[in-house]
């Protein structure tokens, strides 16, 4: 069975206390995590010893970075490589997010580097993919994505590919309110899943978590997340209010 997640992507957002008091919300709120399903929490560099430390012992549950650079060690000032990601005990790392594509530039060769240096760590990554607006618009959505999933991806044996979650995140729909509906989200992952078949086959294909990103919230997530394909959500907003985050936990599958 797949896992199914919810990843709450806290951004530039919180402070240190505003970020431990919204995890002592969630976790004194009632959630039920079934043995296929995690929640992962990817909070800013600074907090990662805060949340392993609130979340250490709770069954199923992750912290994860939000980047992490594409190089071992050396004088990268400014960057955080997997390796001391690794050594502060994290375990999933976010990498292609569309706003570092946007705004630091990341290419889909840069992430390609990124997947391979978290996989030698055993770093597992949610890699982001997702298109644009006027992809969307002018219909070829789906070459875009798979253009990303070729250039940064399809590099890696079967076994390696297997290690990686996949966030569908339409750019369009990322902090804007606009949802892609559940039948556009179907689409996509099923597109997504048979181009990982068809380079994979199959039994791969079936194996690889695909999580939805844009504008869910309690009340999209139980109809998103109902879609075959769908296998959670990777939430912006509605990870920072803790009644959310936990209704959108519990919506998983
Ligand atoms: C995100 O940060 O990946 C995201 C999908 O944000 P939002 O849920 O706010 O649209």
């Amino acid at each position: 069975m797949r896992k199914q997640i919810a990843a709450a992507n806290w951004k530039m957002n919180l402070t240190l206390q505003q970020g431990e008091a919204l995890l002592d919300a969630i976790i004194s709120k009632p959630h039920s995590l079934q043995a296929n399903q995690q929640a992962v929490f990817a909070v800013p560099f600074p907090y990662l010893p805060m949340a392993l430390q609130k979340l250490a012992g709770k069954a199923n549950v992750f912290v994860a970075a939000q980047n992490c650079y594409s190089k071992k060690s050396g004088a990268y000032t400014g960057e955080v490589s997997v390796e001391i990601l690794q050594s502060i005990g994290i375990q999933y790392v976010v990498l292609g997010h569309s706003e570092r594509r946007e705004y630091f530039h990341e290419s889909n060769q840069l992430l390609a580097d990124k997947v391979n240096i978290c996989l030698e760590y055993n770093m597992l990554p949610i890699f982001c993919c997702g298109e644009p607006l006027d992809i969307r618009e002018a219909g070829t959505q789906n070459d875009y994505v798979a253009k990303q999933l070729e250039e940064s991806l399809f590099h890696l044996t079967a076994a390696q590919v297997q290690k990686i979650v996949i966030a569908y995140e339409p750019i369009w729909a990322i902090g804007t309110g606009k949802t892609a509906s559940s039948a556009q989200a179907q689409e996509m992952h099923a597109f997504i899943r048979q181009q990982l078949a068809g380079k994979y086959g199959a039994a791969v294909a079936d194996a690889i978590s695909i999580l939805y990103g844009g504008s869910v919230k309690a009340a999209n997530a139980v109809e998103i997340f109902g879609q075959p394909d769908v296998d959670g959500g990777l939430v912006g907003g509605a990870s920072l209010i803790a009644d959310e985050f936990v209704a959108i936990i519990n919506a998983l599958k």
